[in-house]
């Protein structure tokens, strides 16, 4: 089976094209175009390249095309990708205006473009559907519910194969099939000790996650990307009472406030250096103190969240780490697992340093929780999503 990956940014479309038969998986393709003015022309381009370059005999080859949206209104999971995702997208534009736009467009011209080939939508929030009410809802007025205003969740595909390979990892098979399935079965009844991990997705955005049984039980990330920990540019948990303050007293309009929340805040905004974690942590140690600070309030964070399902979940089985800065910055995990042995969180310091972008096991021997280090790939688990979804 051939599944085309689109990514697609306001000003970018990438692609990856992948095979799958069974077990075997392998990228056949990949490419994409920056500073895109008309999409529906780079499609039919990369679409007449695939064909040129021998990778297909005929565009009508792809069976699926594959979308990782973001945010829909009334609508998540893993679905097919027709008018009510495009209606969806287009709900919740002010929520994610940089990613539901050119998604909505983007599948519109697969439709007409590859009318044979099955569209399909994973969105981010999908992880997050069985999240108890408890923890998805805020504390707003009825109104402001009914308007959609509630914790969703990002990061849905990486946390959720974090959830599948951890339990591969702890030998809990079951546990991963329920994960495989869980968008076709929903959550399932594991017999066996419960299996509880926390999931550190840290890169340009971060988020931590807790699962229980390869299902989340809550997220740090809320009705926006614009929240949880800080993020590379972006401020992460604010108080709701900020804004309106800093409107007022600064004197900048609503729109000014979300552009500053959204571009000049978060590992930027407090480093005042970098958006890039490499360039802050060489500043901190050159001796700034602003990076420093920057680096300290992001281990914070990540703690405080962590914390907060190791509760939910009455004990830990396991933690991971992924993405950008959770795969490459061994000091980091140091600095997150720091003190922490009393829980049963030891960290082995050669494992550790010794783990760069790769997949290991990083706890000591005798660490009652285990740490992994688990690289992600979201392309290849959004195809996989695709292709259960179309088995
Ligand atoms: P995105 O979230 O945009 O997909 P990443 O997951 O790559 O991006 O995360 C970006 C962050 O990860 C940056 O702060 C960067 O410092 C860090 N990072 C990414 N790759 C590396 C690397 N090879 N070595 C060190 N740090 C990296």
């Amino acid at each position: 089976m051939r599944i085309l990956i689109a990514n697609l940014g306001s000003t970018s479309f990438k692609y990856r094209l992948y095979r799958i038969d069974g077990k075997n998986e392998s990228v056949v393709a990949s490419g994409g175009f920056e500073r895109v003015t008309d999409h529906a022309l780079v499609i039919n381009q990369a679409l007449s390249d695939l064909v040129g370059q021998g990778h297909l005999s005929a565009i009508s080859d792809i069976d699926a095309v594959g979308f990782k949206t973001v945010l829909g209104k009334n609508l998540s999971g893993c679905v097919d990708a027709d008018d009510s995702v495009i209606d969806a997208l287009e709900g919740f534009r002010e929520v994610a205006p940089a990613h539901n736009p050119p998604y909505a467009e983007g599948i519109r011209q697969f439709a007409q473009i590859l009318p044979e080939a099955r569209l399909v939508a994973l969105f981010e929030t999908a992880f997050y559907q069985w999240v108890p009410e408890e923890a998805s809802r805020y504390a707003v007025p009825k109104a402001w519910h009914d308007a959609g205003i509630q914790r969703y969740g990002f990061h849905g595909a990486s946390h959720k194969y974090v959830a599948e390979r951890s339990a591969e990892l702890m030998g809990r098979d079951d546990v991963a099939e329920t994960v495989r399935q869980l968008y076709i079965n929903g959550p399932q009844e594991n017999s066996g000790a419960p299996v509880r991990v926390v999931s550190f997705h840290l890169g340009g955005s971060s988020s931590v996650t807790g699962i229980r049984n390869g299902v989340a039980i809550g997220t740090s990330m809320g009705f926006s990307p614009q929240s949880g920990l800080p993020q590379n540019n972006r401020v992460g948990d604010l108080d709701s009472g900020a804004v309106p303050y800093a409107v007022k007293t600064l004197g900048i309009s609503l729109e000014e406030a979300e552009r500053q929340l959204t571009k000049e805040s978060g590992l930027q905004g407090v480093s005042n250096v970098s958006n890039d974690l490499r360039d802050i942590r060489q500043s901190a140690a050159d001796g700034n103190t602003d990076a420093q600070l920057a680096l300290d309030m992001l281990v914070h964070s990540a703690r405080k969240w962590a914390a907060s399902f190791l509760f939910d979940l009455g004990g830990l089985d396991a933690m991971v780490f992924t993405a950008g800065i959770g795969e490459n910055h061994p000091w980091l995990r140091a600095a997150i697992c720091q003190g922490l042995e009393e829980f049963g969180i030891k960290i082995d310091p050669e494992k550790n340093a010794a783990c760069i972008a790769e997949e290991a096991e990083i706890s000591a021997a005798d660490s009652k929780v285990k740490i992994f280090v688990i690289p992600a790939n979201e392309e290849l688990v959004l195809a996989r999503e695709v292709q259960r979804k179309i088995a």
